[in-house]
């Protein structure tokens, strides 16, 4: 087997003449793509306009901070899931957890995010919907002018991407899974036309003052059949220079020669994707970038980027000092400025701490926290010039998580897990343990396979422009959630307690209601007023008045009418003083905002001279 990263603490090597072409921070699709593309892009031939063979830039590295997983090692169960979680609170002084984890949580004030930690980023723990963005989002002031002006300034990246990803709808010619068709009754509450058909990237033509019902692309890897259909998207090359564990089930060959298994429909897309059949980066950029020469470190925490203070050499065309910690090490707490940048440079068993690798371009793509954590460190401890904005409008994405807790029909939104099929850990599994026979359940589906789009409805960024996904429960939280659900139901249901009988009892746990529940998640415009600010030298979010943002009466006007479909509607359980959110993200306008201002503030072109941001946020 061979990996695509290597350990910076153990293998880490200078480049051959001291310094990077690019250094590529974080491994998201920011990271993924920004690699993919520098380490495929070629010097022109002299005068001429068309690229050579010659390599523009040959040495290139990504420091991502997490660990590379390999499909089979991702968690499935309750007794391995806590062991991959990262926890850090802006109360609390000292990460809890394991640093290393894949699911790094951070509670804030007023809110929590969740973003993933691994190679790969975020690709390996969400649900793969890969969409356009609204075009209208764009013609609104929150955006550069320079951008409004352009008629659809990322036609042509979506394309791209969709392609490289290889994203398509579930297809409509298969049975859908029962969940898409208990969103598909909440669409026609809503008065949704949920019979129109969709193109391949999830369009159906608006029609005023009604709602859609979409079945966005996904990036999965689908059933062999269909793949058959899309053929020439999807040419197959023969060559695999990347190996990864022999997938089980039907195998293809991706677009960049990786093999894939078939989605199983297991529905555990957001605890990792066991089965290689989620498009993930590790399947796709990320070995594109690695065949073509990128260097990949995991276990290479940033701490901080400044411009290179004094050549060593001659010839030394360092650009930028990207200061860089083994990820095992984690910064202390209750050090001052200076105090921090002593222990920096200190030495440790005999090594220097930190680790100063010179490089001629930076491009940080660490996420929106991840990265706005690096410039704000870096203007505290090294004086960085950035925008005085930097933080600011910091926007949730209007997420919600919610359940319709025992709906009237079945929805099956429940994962896997560590059993191989759905009727092993319900009434079904004690059946064939019995060996009596027992209906075959449903397969959940990847995580979101449909969406109610009320973006049509209003105008851009308007508030009630919300979307609603089904969602699914991961296998390795089914028994948690099952008794939080039950537990939360109970109190709306406290007059049925009455009941004699045990198959009544409210407080009971029942497999049905599970399968009967489904999980909602919501997403749209919020204020975008929250801040990420830095604390002991380490980044939170501040928005304490977030409960009150007016998006939360659009996603509870759906709640009201999801209440129609039977059973109780439960809020995220998690809510408590905040919530676990999907989808951390600057404010549409901050991130090109932030990266114009802060070209202008370091004063000289852009790419060449400023560490340029490249958040997929
Ligand atoms: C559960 C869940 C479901 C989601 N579902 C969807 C969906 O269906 N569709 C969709 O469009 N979006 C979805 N998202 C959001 C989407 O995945 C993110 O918007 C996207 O991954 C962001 O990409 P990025 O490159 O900006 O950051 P990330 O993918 O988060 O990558 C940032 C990387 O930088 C690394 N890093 C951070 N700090 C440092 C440092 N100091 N040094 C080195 N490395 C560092 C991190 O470990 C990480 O690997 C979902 C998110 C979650 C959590």
């Amino acid at each position: 087997m061979e990996w695509l990263s290597k350990d910076f603490g153990l293998c880490y090597k200078p480049p051959k003449r001291g310094v990077f072409d690019v250094l590529i921070v974080g491994s998201g699709y920011g990271g993924a793509v920004a690699a993919s593309r520098m380490a495929r892009a070629r010097r022109k031939k002299n005068g001429a306009d068309e690229a050579g063979p010659e390599p523009l830039y040959s040495e290139i590295a990504v420091l991502e901070r997490g660990r590379e997983f390999v499909p089979g090692e991702f968690p499935n169960d309750i007794a391995n899931l806590p062991g991959q979680v990262r926890l850090q609170r802006w109360d609390v002084e000292g990460m809890t957890g394991n640093p290393n984890g894949l699911f790094d949580i951070h509670y804030g004030f007023g809110l929590a995010t969740l973003v993933g930690n691994a190679l790969g980023g975020t690709s390996q723990i969400n649900a793969n919907v890969a969409m356009r963005a609204d075009p209208k989002i764009f013609t609104t002031s929150r955006w550069p002018a320079a951008l409004r002006d352009m008629p659809d300034p990322l036609d042509v990246y979506y394309e791209r991407v969709a392609r490289a990803l290889d994203a398509r709808p579930v297809s409509d010619r298969r049975e859908p899974p029962p969940k898409l068709r208990a969103l598909a009754r909440l669409a026609r509450e809503l008065g949704a036309n949920t019979n129109e058909p969709c193109d391949d990237f999830g369009a159906i033509p608006a029609r005023d003052g009604e709602p859609l019902f979409v079945r966005p692309p996904l990036a999965v890897t689908p059933a062999a059949a269909e793949n058959a259909d899309s053929a020439g998207r999807n040419p197959q090359v023969p060559v695999a220079t990347v190996r990864l564990p022999e997938p089980r089930g039907a195998e293809t060959r991706n677009n960049v020669g990786v093999l894939q298994s078939e989605c199983l429909n297991c529905g555990d897309c957001v605890t990792g994707c066991n089965h290689a059949a989620k498009n993930t980066l590790t399947m796709n950029y990320l070995p594109d970038a690695y065949r073509q020469g990128a260097t990949i470190y995991t276990g290479a925490t940033v701490v901080g980027v400044f411009p290179a203070r004094h050549r060593r050499r001659p010839r030394d065309t360092a650009k930028w000092e990207v200061v860089v910690l083994r990820s095992g090490q984690s910064l202390p707490y209750g050090l001052d400025d200076a105090e921090m940048r002593k222990w920096l440079n200190g030495r440790e068993n005999g090594a220097r701490r930190s680790i100063p690798l010179r490089t001629e371009r930076v491009i940080l793509a660490a996420g929106t926290l991840g990265s706005t954590e690096i410039l704000l460190r870096s203007r505290q401890l090294y004086g960085l010039p950035v925008s005085s904005r930097l933080g600011h409008a910091f926007s949730a994405n209007g997420d919600d998580l919610w359940f319709g807790f025992n709906q009237d029909s079945p929805v099956h939104a429940i994962g896997w897990g560590a059993y191989k099929r759905a009727e092993k850990y319900s009434e079904g599994g004690a059946k064939e343990e019995r060996g009596e026979k027992h209906e075959e359940k449903p397969k959940p589906g990847p995580t979101i396979t449909a969406l109610i789009d009320m973006r049509p409805m209003f105008p851009p960024c308007d508030e009630r422009a919300i979307v609603v996904e089904d969602g699914i429960i991961p296998g390795a939280l089914r028994d948690l959630l099952h008794e939080i659900l039950t537990t939360g139901a109970l109190l709306h249901r406290l007059g049925d307690c009455r009941s004699a009988s045990a198959k009544d009892d409210p407080a009971a746990i029942h497999d049905r209601e599970l399968e009967h529940t489904q999980v909602y998640l919501s997403m749209g415009h919020d204020t975008a007023s929250g801040r990420i600010r830095l604390q002991n030298h380490r980044a939170y979010i501040d928005w304490p008045e977030f409960k009150n943002d007016p998006v939360h009466a659009s996603h509870e006007r759906v709640r009201r009418v999801a209440a129609k479909l039977g059973g109780v509607v439960l809020q995220n359980p998690s809510e408590e003083e905040t919530l676990v959110w999907q989808h951390p993200d600057n404010d549409p306008g901050s991130a090109p905002e932030a990266l114009l201002a802060q070209a202008r503030a370091v004063g000289r072109r852009l790419i060449e001279s400023a560490p340029l941001p490249a958040d997929a946020s």
